[in-house]
């Protein structure tokens, strides 16, 4: 009976309703499903080796008659020995198996078997085969080739999936059941075998095969599952692209001498030559017909802020209103001093966030368009929030809202422009995967006059001494952080209370204030206003301070706990230091580590880098940690490896933008109908919050 890819798995021989309950547990439903459960590697058991010739310990292939077959009664209860005898024509081999008592009934009577495993020095000193595969050698699937070793599926062991698959693959018609999406001229430029043949080879690897390859994840067939799989994301990040900016805007924004002079007027400092090419690279969007879709990114301190706000400033001269969200209450706080400061002559600036509700007052003069830039947090996407000519929103510390957050702001404008920021650096491949339908820019440079901050790893047994040093900088007019982890939603501002008070009273000379995210709003501003002042020279915090706040008198941190956090996040804290001409200082006060807890460290102290700190999160934790959780609807690879694949993702993205740009509008309409349906679930999936 042949099988259809769609046929559920109970339709094969060996597979009981047990057992496909385990693998429907594990999301294998049908034919078609299990045929990508993929060996993770693959031993060589080709060369048979003559019974004689096995003289000394290690793996090794051999065929022969059994002999001698007897179970062994064990002391030890609930394992079951097996001892016998392997020969052929060369010479004998002792075997021992564990739990194979039915062995002895099944394996005898002079047929040849194929037995793989180690070879070890057994008790009495001669050699013996320990454990091995055991099969019939006439049409051997464990030994005498080069087997697929799969990975477990809840309990089917690698023995079983490697014989259940063969038989997969010989009643499917494989070329019918998977087809070849791809365009020939693609397979043929990167030089792929197709589809069908791609994944048999990978189940069952021809004689010939090349072992290292197929170990390497970098054979033929591999290599086009990989490529495929990027491919299609690419695809549905350039469709997602297209859709977004297909028509063309209806607002006209007027980059001209006025405008040129307000901005010279707004700025404080001179652009580094980082911002100065983003910003160029945001007029030109902006002067195009269609809407900007970019994300700006940069290191912690490269400068972020002053570009949007320029960006904003253009949209606010050209006589629209703009939007500049922000994830926290107190960046967003903050921002709003900010941005008033810098253009608060020029326009009308309102704060939108949960804890000022935003009158209704505030909400008609954002409705009657007399309130000309909305800065907020998620308060600004209430559904009673409406703005009269909505024409550039900026989103800051963009990874952590959801694409439908990010949706339902962008819809309170037609066709809006739209500005992404991040917190931190993204690795070149994450950002060609997470964010490959946007246009990116990079502040690859930081402001002049900034130090390094000297930075340092401490066991919480050398406290004493940090804050004895700490004591010491505050003498000399310095002013500081002091950070705690969120231990346990519920009880963390006691406990920090708690922890804030120890480190007041050894502080106990100069001003302190703690700071977190449950205070009411007014009195968190009255702190941060304190401390940006310098009154309160010691702010003990939650990671409330990680993103955005900006104090350059601040030279000095203490991150308690340090093994808690994530490398991303604490870079991002250490990155309130370091803001200004002197030299700062951040000291990771540390208790028991785990192994990845001291590496993580270890990079943290090692570099101040944001993009060598995010290469190695990616590297450590793997993309969905590293992007937050709400970006966890990354692509599930079913082969393809961010890390190790990402040049075949550059060129993934090239091939998916060419093949886009070169279909019909029917091919195009087709493309969307398969492709559309996926990104949806997908982004329902990455909107979640
Ligand atoms: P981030 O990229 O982390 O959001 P910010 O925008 O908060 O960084 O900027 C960090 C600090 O650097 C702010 O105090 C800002 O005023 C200052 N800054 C930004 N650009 C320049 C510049 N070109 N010259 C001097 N200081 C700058
Ligand atoms: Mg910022």
């Amino acid at each position: 009976m042949a099988l259809g890819p769609d046929a559920p798995l109970e339709q094969v021989r060996g597979i009981g309703p047990a057992r496909a309950g385990a693998f429907a547990a594990a999301g294998y439903r049908t034919v078609g499903d299990l045929l990508y459960h993929l060996p993770h590697r693959y031993e060589d058991r080709r060369s048979v080796v003559a019974v004689g010739e096995v003289r000394a310990p290690g793996e090794v292939t051999v065929r022969g008659r059994l002999s001698g077959l007897r179970a062994i009664r064990v002391r030890r209860r609930g394992l079951a020995l097996v001892r016998g005898i392997v020969e052929d024509a060369t010479g004998q081999l002792p075997v021992v198996w564990f739990n194979r008592p039915y062995l002895p009934s099944w394996a005898e009577g002079g047929e040849e078997y194929l037995l793989y495993g180690p070879v070890r020095q057994g008790k009495g000193g001669g050699l013996e085969l320990l454990n091995p595969s055991c099969e019939r050698a006439e049409g051997a699937l464990h030994g005498g080739r080069v087997a697929p070793v799969y990975p477990a599926v809840r309990g089917v062991g690698p023995a079983t999936l490697r014989r259940l698959l063969p038989q997969i693959l010989a009643q499917i018609d494989l070329p019918r059941a998977l087809g070849e999406p791809l365009p020939p001229e693609l397979l043929a430029r990167h030089g792929l075998v197709p589809l069908p043949e791609a994944v048999a080879q990978l189940h069952a690897p021809v004689d010939g095969a090349d072992l290292d390859a197929l170990n390497r994840r970098r054979s033929p067939a591999h290599l086009r599952l990989i490529y495929g799989e990027l491919l299609e994301l690419q695809l549905e990040l350039a469709l997602l692209r297209e859709r977004a900016v297909r028509a063309p805007r209806r607002h006209r924004y007027r980059i001209d001498d006025r405008l040129r002079e307000a901005a010279r007027a707004a700025l404080p400092f001179r652009l580094t030559a980082a911002q100065k090419r983003a910003l160029r690279e945001i007029a030109a969007d902006l002067q195009s017909p269609y809407p900007m879709l970019r994300l700006l990114q940069g290191d912690v301190g490269s400068g972020k802020t002053i570009v949007a706000a320029l960006a904003l400033l253009i949209a606010i001269e050209s006589g629209y209103q703009a939007a500049f969200m922000a994830p926290t209450e107190l960046l967003a706080e903050q921002h709003h001093a900010g941005l008033a400061r810098l253009l608060g002559g020029r326009c009308r600036i309102g704060l939108f966030t949960g804890s000022r509700r935003a009158g209704s007052a505030a909400a008609a003069a954002l409705a009657a368009g007399e309130i000309d830039l909305a800065v907020g947090t998620h308060a600004l996407i209430q559904e009673r929030l409406a703005f009269r000519r909505l024409a550039l929103c900026v989103i800051d510390e963009q990874h952590r809202f959801g694409v439908m957050q990010r949706q339902l702001l962008t819809a309170k404008g037609e066709r809006p422009d739209v500005l992404f920021m991040t917190a931190t650096p993204i690795p070149r491949s994450l950002a060609l995967c997470a964010y490959g339908d946007l246009a990116q820019s990079v502040l690859d440079e930081l402001p002049p006059g900034r130090t390094p901050i000297a930075t340092e790893v401490v066991p919480a047994a050398r406290r004493r001494e940090v804050y004895r040093r700490l004591a010491a900088e505050l003498a000399a007019g310095g002013r500081a952080y002091v950070v705690f982890p969120q231990i346990d939603p519920g009880e963390s501002s006691a406990s920090l209370a708690d922890l804030g008070e120890r480190v007041r009273r050894a502080l106990a000379e100069w001003p302190s204030a703690v700071l977190h995210g449950r205070m009411p709003a007014a009195e968190r501003e009255e702190v941060m206003a304190a401390f940006a002042r310098g009154e309160v020279r010691v702010l003990v915090a939650t990671t409330v301070i990680e993103v955005g706040v900006d104090v350059p008198e601040a030279t000095s941190m203490v991150i308690e706990g340090a093994e808690r956090f994530g490398l991303a996040q604490l870079h991002q804290l250490r990155g309130r230091v370091g803001r200004g001409p002197r030299p700062s200082r951040c000291v990771a006060v540390h208790g028991k580590l785990t192994e990845e807890a001291e590496r993580r460290l270890e990079v943290f102290a090692g570099t101040t880098d944001g993009f060598a700190i995010a290469e190695a999160d990616l590297a450590q934790r793997g993309p969905g940690e590293l992007l937050g959780t709400r970006q966890a609807g990354l692509p599930a690879f079913r082969v393809a490896d961010l890390v190790a694949d990402w040049p075949w993702l550059e060129t993934a993205r090239d091939d998916a933008r060419e093949l886009l740009a070169r279909l019909d509008e029917p091919a195009l309409a087709r493309l969307r109908a398969v492709v559309e349906p996926r990104l949806a679930a997908r982004s329902l999936r990455r909107g979640g919050g």
